[in-house]
């Protein structure tokens, strides 16, 4: 079942085109990875489906509904960024909660919502601390427990393992695969890390110099890339 569909999606900043034509399903429960290197229209791709950029040209599909004007936070979806973006002077539990707060939740729901999401993410013990008390990959946690709070139906991540060091950056991909697994939910992924996008990816989404080069299960990519760009991509080792 399709749970989004981009349709000949093209953004432009002034004269300079960075998204060239774009179309895409994503089936529900999907992981879906894009990757590309730097500059190729990745970050901005995402931004346009969280509803952060404006879509200059084409269609955004959320299960039924024409999505190009609807507001981000009307969407069903939940944004995390490479930078965190948690307020220092919160407590983690109250930056977990701060968007339910917004959305008026009462007090009870909202710290049964946290403590689930804490649960989740194993931070329970961490919920008085402040966002500066805490590792990268703690901060990451809490920033995923964030959106995880919202009950989205789809997930976006912007390189959001790109601060952590090498071996946390191994540890929270088998996390946030074990996450995939547990909440069952629809995800849109972005890194420029081919090894990141072959191994969370159920599909992965090649882009270069904003046009897709490819779309296709991370093992037919490997073995049947269609074009150089996506075999030297793919098949350079890190
Ligand atoms: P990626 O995330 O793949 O590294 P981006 O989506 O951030 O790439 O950027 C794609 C292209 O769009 C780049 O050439 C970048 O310089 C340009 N770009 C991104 N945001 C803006 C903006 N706000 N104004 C003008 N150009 C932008
Ligand atoms: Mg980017």
């Amino acid at each position: 079942m399709t749970e989004l569909k981009i349709s000949k999606i093209r953004k432009s900043y002034g004269n300079l085109e960075v998204i060239k034509g774009v179309d895409l399903d994503v089936n529900k429960g999907e992981f879906v990875v894009f990757v590309g290197p730097s500059g190729c229209g990745k970050s901005t791709l995402l931004r346009m489906i969280a509803g952060l950029e404006d879509i200059t040209e084409g269609e955004l599909w959320i299960g039924d509904d024409l999505c190009n004007d609807i507001h981000p936070g009307d969407r069903g979806i939940a944004m995390v960024f490479q930078s965190y973006a948690l307020y220092p002077h919160m407590t983690v539990g109250d930056n977990i909660g701060f968007n339910l707060k917004i959305s008026g939740y009462s007090k009870e729901v909202r710290e049964q919502k946290i403590q689930s999401a804490a649960q989740v993410l194993q931070i329970e013990h961490l919920l008085k601390r402040k966002p500066s008390q805490l590792s990268g990959g703690q901060r990451q946690r809490v920033a995923i427990g964030r959106a995880i709070v919202r009950e989205p139906q789809v997930f976006l991540f912007d390189e959001p393992l790109s601060n952590l060091d090498a071996a946390l950056r191994v540890e929270m991909r088998m996390e946030l695969a074990e996450l995939h697994r547990k909440l069952g939910a629809t995800i849109i992924y972005v890194t420029h890390d081919q090894v990141e996008a072959m191994t969370l990816a159920d599909k992965i989404v090649v882009l270069d110099a904003g046009i897709v080069q490819q779309v296709g299960k991370p093992i037919d990519l490997y073995q049947r890339p269609s074009n150089l760009f996506v075999a030297g991509f793919i098949g350079s080792p890190k």
